[in-house]
């Protein structure tokens, strides 16, 4: 079964409709760079299959494409480029399929620009603020951090200052693996017994 067969029927009406051409701005703005030698439009369900380039066709497909070519000119189309993929509202539209029926979302968005940009700015100000909040919270995480960091000197500070005072290294040892009443109070500065 070929992507043609798979395909919603071919939307005849909207040939008659007459819709303008979506923009290339807009198609550009959404087709993210993807591309392919077949490309199924999924609004209308016309496949337009590439000759530029026979490597990536299975054995016997560009046969059958043509063959449905021939039978369904108008659903089943040959091009000599890669045709690109349009991505809108979840669907994929083959960059330049005569059904042209992505334009309405354009038109949407062009209609409502002044809106859809208030509504960008409004969203884009709740982030901001949101990430505001989140930046001042790591900042005070960062000073706590600091001060720790301002104790953790301090302590080496003492130490320096007590291996200077008694040179005996265990006792200052001792200090440090945490016994400091034994040290602080008792032991230092007395000859290990
Ligand atoms: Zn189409």
């Amino acid at each position: 079964m070929t992507r043609a067969a798979q395909g919603d029927p071919i939307d005849t009406a909207s040939k008659m409709e007459m819709i303008p051409d979506p923009s290339e701005e807009f198609l550009d703005a959404f087709s993210g760079g993807s591309a392919g030698i077949i490309v199924e439009c999924d609004f209308c369900g016309r496949v337009y299959f590439s000759t530029s380039d026979h490597g990536d066709y299975e054995e016997g497909e560009l046969e059958s494409l043509r063959a449905n070519a021939e039978k369904e000119p108008d659903g089943c189309i040959e091009v000599d480029y890669f045709t690109s993929r349009v991505e809108v509202d979840g669907k994929t539209y083959a960059y330049g399929c005569k059904c042209n029926k992505v334009r309405r979302y354009e038109d949407f968005i062009w209609l409502h620009r002044r809106e859809i940009l208030a509504y960008i700015k409004a969203r884009m100000e709740k982030r901001l603020k949101a990430a505001k909040e989140d930046m001042e919270i790591a900042r005070g995480a960062l000073t706590a951090a600091k001060l720790s960091e301002d104790e953790a000197e301090g302590e080496r500070e003492l130490l320096r200052k007590l291996l200077k005072k008694y040179p005996d290294e265990s006792r200052v040892h001792h200090y440090i693996m945490g016994e400091r009443t034994d040290i602080a109070g008792r032991t230092l500065g007395e000859k290990t017994p």
